[in-house]
């Protein structure tokens, strides 16, 4: 089992060490990394490992069976021993991205809940541009310049973004109907790691976020696709406030 040391809240580490649990020709697995593996709709961190007598890209990191692998693009040397310790350097630039971009998603999930009543029913982020499918939608110009202009004042806000691990049952009571597909999240996963920005939204999330809403910049709409009878896509990029 690798610790993941980001959770609850160290959103912002990117240098640390570790100790190798396991190294394999394609990849190597730490005791705990900050490294933050593929998933919901986030991609993975990319970064170096470094250590006595060698030092490898991390070009992907994964889930695997409760374990983290780093995967390995080029190893310099030989590879680390179990126990031995490296030293982990997340590509800070790329962190920083992903976190104001994911931040963005639930502000922009948010205001479309509250303006449409519509949820997100899925959504993948990028460090350039990221999306998001709402379900029930069908958007007009007018709607997308709501969105924008909506979801541009309350990062104008500044608010805190705080990152804690709450009971489930509170969780799901104090999660707004609609606001995330909570029935997804397996029973067992008891605390939930919860990102809440101040008085506006709390949604339950894994990835990676900023602390404050002020340093995302405003968002701005690039394209609204139709994916069905009642799910549009939004696609939206950060541009400076
Ligand atoms: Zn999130």
């Amino acid at each position: 089992m690798t610790e993941l040391l980001y959770l609850p809240d160290a959103d912002d580490v990117t240098e640390f060490e570790a100790t190798v649990t396991e190294a394999a020709e394609e990849y190597i697995i730490l005791e705990g990394t900050y490294f933050y593996p593929e998933g919901g709709g986030q991609p993975a961190d990319r970064g170096t490992l470094s250590w006595d007598g060698g030092e490898a890209t991390v070009r992907d990191v994964r889930k695997n069976h409760g374990d983290v692998r780093h995967y390995l693009d080029t190893v310099e040397g030989t590879l680390p021993a179990v126990g031995e310790t490296v030293a982990g350097a997340v590509d800070a630039g790329r962190r920083a991205a992903l976190r104001r971009m994911h931040t963005a998603q639930h502000v922009v999930s948010r205001v479309v809940l509250a303006e449409f009543d519509a949820t997100t029913a899925g959504n993948q982020i990028h460090e350039d541009r990221s999306r998001i499918d709402f379900e029930p939608a069908n958007f007009d110009d007018a709607d997308i310049e709501t969105i924008e202009r909506e979801t541009n004042a309350v990062l104008d806000r500044d608010l805190a973004v705080s990152k804690a691990e709450r009971p489930r049952e509170q969780v799901e009571a104090e999660t707004p109907e609609g606001r995330t597909q909570l029935d997804l999240i397996p029973d067992h996963v008891d605390p939930l790691r919860v990102v809440e920005i101040e008085d506006f939204d709390i949604c339950p999330c894994g990835g990676t976020h900023v602390d404050r809403l002020g340093t995302v910049g405003h968002i701005s709409v690039l394209d609204r696709t139709s994916k069905g009878a009642d799910v549009d896509r939004l696609e939206f990029e950060l541009v400076d406030a």
